[in-house]
């Protein structure tokens, strides 16, 4: 496809790093004091996407303000809606276990879209999930995705900050494993 064909939000998510994005510097957090975090130059729609990852500008964005990862728009509480069955994953926090994701959440218009256009989202267990009423908490995420690998190697510096991810409460920590054990395969008894 060229370039001129890509449109975000209707054929490419906003989410979605682009080539002229591949830019970076340090600043101190402005959300976590004391800590420092990796930037990201931000043109959305010049040069090619790489649907592969995250700009982690908008990345975080869309996790602190509860934007669209599609559209980019923020999602209103009420249409407001996560894939915890095939993405996310549990984190051990004093008293427990919590699930977490880095993922923005959809609009349930642009869930479908999202489905249609992530990989990761076709399996057929991706069953968009309204977002809980209790929003947890943001925190900053010190491991470098897997397409910020060489940008880490680079910059070397250990604590940085590179994409926050949100820390699920209680209860919507237990819907996400009851939803995933109801997804595993019931397996053939054979004999
Ligand atoms: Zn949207």
């Amino acid at each position: 496809m060229n370039e001129s064909a890509w449109r975000i939000g209707k054929n490419i998510p906003w989410v979605v790093p682009w080539s002229e994005e591949e830019a970076f510097a340090v600043r101190e957090s402005p959300i976590f004091p004391g800590l420092l975090e990796l930037t990201q130059a931000e043109r959305p729609g010049v040069g090619q996407p790489a649907p592969a990852g995250m700009n982690i500008m908008r990345q975080r964005l869309g996790v602190i303000e509860h934007r669209c990862h599609v559209c980019g728009e923020v999602t209103p509480a009420n249409d407001r809606f996560l894939f915890p069955v095939v993405t996310g994953a549990f984190l051990k926090i004093p008293g427990g276990a919590r699930y977490v994701s880095h993922l923005p959440p959809t609009h349930t218009a642009c869930a479908d879209l999202a489905q249609r256009l992530c990989p990761h989202l076709k399996s057929r267990y991706a069953k968009p999930v309204r977002f809980p009423h209790d929003n947890g908490f943001v925190s900053p995420e010190r491991s470098a995705p897997e397409n910020l690998r060489h940008v880490a190697e680079r910059i070397a510096l250990p604590g940085l900050v590179y994409g926050y991810y949100r820390v699920f409460g209680e209860g919507f920590t237990r819907l996400v494993r009851r939803l995933r054990h109801d997804q595993e395969p019931i397996r053939d008894g054979g004999g």
